[in-house]
């Protein structure tokens, strides 16, 4: 493995930490309650591997099957590693994504749902569940809106049985985030969802203040990002 690589992921992973840290303790929380999300997206195998060696095990992947191509090998090597889906799911992909992921956070309407539970059923397992939340209604972005993020989460639960761990949300680039995470940590609050995914590299500070349990962090763990293909 190369050794400057190595060291420079490694101090990048430390520093993540560091700040996330002091930011829980800042708001009265415990730091080992924020799960940092690598999010390896796109990003070349020697670096995930670098990741890997500084002991980080929960990453985050936005494709299915880029994701599959990146992790298949590497679960057998890795048994504690823990795979979160953070980008769209096409229902037809549901079985796939429920083969290779332990949580996925981007359920966000009924098509989905039906196609896991199905997928669910017929696997034999069941992912940790996240709805997404579209907490700036952009239409472009994924997530429930959040007049109907009420009743979609009660019907989660209640049509497909299905135990909703927590809440994700990807604020609108070109605005502060602190009102969306305080958004999504209200509607958790009041459907008695345990766990927040907010705060990317930009303002995982931030999103601690307002009570992620998880930040999803790319660029500031791995560096800028190669340009993705269509
Ligand atoms: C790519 C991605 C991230 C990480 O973004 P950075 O700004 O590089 O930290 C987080 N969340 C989602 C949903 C993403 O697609």
């Amino acid at each position: 493995m190369d050794e400057h690589l190595t060291q420079e992921i490694s101090g990048a992973r430390a520093d993540v930490l560091a700040r996330l840290g002091a930011s829980a303790k800042n708001a009265g929380r415990d730091p080992a309650s924020i799960a940092l999300v690598a999010v390896s997206k796109t990003q070349p195998e020697e670096k995930i591997d670098a990741m890997l060696a500084t002991g980080q095990r929960v990453f985050g992947e936005n494709r299915v099957q880029e994701a599959e191509g990146r992790w298949e090998k590497r679960r057998a090597l890795f048994p504690d590693l823990e795979l979160r889906l953070i980008g769209p799911l096409q229902s037809n992909k549901a079985k796939e994504a429920i083969a290779l992921f332990d949580v996925i956070e981007t359920l966000d309407r009924e098509k989905l749902a039906g196609a896991l539970a199905d997928a669910c059923t017929k696997a034999g397992r069941t992912p940790r569940l996240y709805v997404q939340v579209n907490t700036g209604e952009e239409e472009q972005k994924a997530g429930i809106p959040p007049l109907e993020a009420d009743a979609f989460i009660a019907k989660m639960r209640g049509e497909y049985g299905f135990a909703i761990e927590g809440l994700m949300c990807i604020p609108p680039a070109e605005e502060p985030a602190g009102p969306h995470f305080a958004l999504l940590a209200k509607i958790a609050a009041r459907n008695g969802v345990a766990k927040l995914s907010m705060g990317m590299s930009a303002d995982y500070e931030l999103a601690a203040l307002f009570g992620a349990t998880s930040v999803r962090v790319g660029s500031a763990l791995f560096g800028v990002r190669q340009p993705q293909p269509l």
